[in-house]
């Protein structure tokens, strides 16, 4: 990447790398395992370290995940980074082993309510700063806090992200913590685009994490992802990557060979997501799935919707497919219908209303059922 210009980001130290400051794009995956095996997630960690993954991500919910990557940390040499959701206090067993904390946002007011979430980063920044950890702000189309949620339409998808980086990025700031990058990520091309620019407009020192939320299943995940990354990096937004694809947990090396590929074509001036239209027809939008999938079922059936819903390819209808009830529930609300699996039944939602919890089994005619109702209520 170094004929192309480069936003004049700061430097953050992620480990034994350096994103920011004109180096080389590091590109991330997460691995699927459950955290608290660790020898499955240890083997998964070097299959993606030899796909060439710069920085590899995992997810602690629990103080068994935690203790377990302890364990992890002790048999690998990776750049790790640490996915936080609402359990904001697991930083305190967190950080000591790894090298990036990442936190969104809008999960921080999930608990101790009462407590303002300006307290609740403090206690990151502090101990980011005494364990020698950088900060990833990541803010999600499907999570947003709510107080910018309010503040802006419904249909506004990109204030409501930038406001609530653009916070944290200020406390952060004021808190004398500069060792982060932020993401703001959304399952639309077209909208990470936007969000992404009007960031870089407003802040073009801070280091972008780039992704496309919940692209799906490759090839139609890695060409949405494509669409957005040639866009941005050939802008010089951007200064690590992730390609979130839907594939089962020993193929995530995709993820990792996807962002090679893209960056290089970048590189080499061949845009082929940008020649590709965006979607006029059937979108099927699927996490990649981590640690917290609910049922590993979850994989298959991402791909059974993608064939079961082909006769509708032409009509402009939105299907998510997502993988726990951490992102689940937020995420469906944006779409025309909605999947969201739990350990053994799937809950189905038309916008963001549920229409019920079906089996495995079930769930396909139903979700037909429901596609068919839709197509004929918009042809009349
Ligand atoms: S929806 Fe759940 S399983 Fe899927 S990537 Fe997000 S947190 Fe992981």
């Amino acid at each position: 990447m170094a004929q192309t210009p480069r936003n004049p980001t700061r430097p953050v130290q992620i480990g034994s790398l350096t994103v920011g400051a004109g180096n080389p794009i590091a590109i991330q995956s997460m691995c699927a395992t459950k955290t608290a095996d660790v020898g499955t997630t240890v083997a998964q960690i070097e299959h993606l370290l030899q796909a060439g993954a710069d920085i590899i991500r995992l997810a602690v919910d629990t103080k068994a995940d935690a203790l377990a990557l302890a364990e992890i940390r002790q048999r690998t040499k990776a750049n790790l980074s640490c996915d936080l959701q609402e359990n904001y206090r697991l930083a305190a067993d967190i950080a000591p082993v790894v090298d990036k904390i990442r936190y969104n946002p809008g999960h921080l007011f999930h608990h101790e309510r009462t407590m303002p979430w300006q307290d609740k980063v403090k206690f990151l920044v502090d101990v980011a700063g005494e364990n020698n950890c950088a900060i990833r702000v990541g803010v999600n189309c499907g999570s947003i806090d709510p107080a910018q949620r309010e503040k802006y339409p419904k249909e506004d998808r990109i204030n409501p992200m930038l406001d609530s980086a653009l916070e944290h990025c200020e406390l952060l700031d004021k808190l004398g913590f500069t060792r982060y990058v932020v993401s703001l990520k959304n399952s639309d091309p077209a909208a990470v685009v936007e969000a992404n620019r009007a960031f870089a407009a407003r802040r073009p020192d801070v280091p972008l994490h780039l992704g496309v939320t919940e692209a799906g299943m490759p090839p139609e995940g890695v060409l949405k992802t494509q669409r957005a990354f040639e866009q941005l990096i050939s802008a010089g937004i951007g200064d690590t990557i992730r390609v979130s694809l839907t594939v089962p947990a020993f193929e995530k090396e995709q993820e990792i060979l996807a962002g090679r590929k893209i960056l290089n074509d970048i590189a080499a001036g061949r845009f082929v997501g940008m020649q590709t239209e965006g979607s006029q027809g059937l979108d099927i939008i699927s996490c990649p799935s981590c640690s917290r999938v609910e049922n590993s079922a979850f994989v298959d059936l991402a791909v059974k919707v993608r064939e079961a819903t082909r006769y509708a390819a032409s009509h402009a209808i939105s299907i998510a497919v997502m993988g726990c009830r951490v992102n689940g529930p937020g995420e469906t609300d944006m779409v025309d219908l909605g999947l969201w699996c739990g350990p053994k039944y799937v809950n189905l939602k038309r916008g963001e209303v549920t229409l019920g919890s079906f089996t495995y089994e079930e769930i396909l005619p139903r979700l037909k059922q429901e596609l068919d109702t839709l197509i004929a209520e918009r042809n009349a």
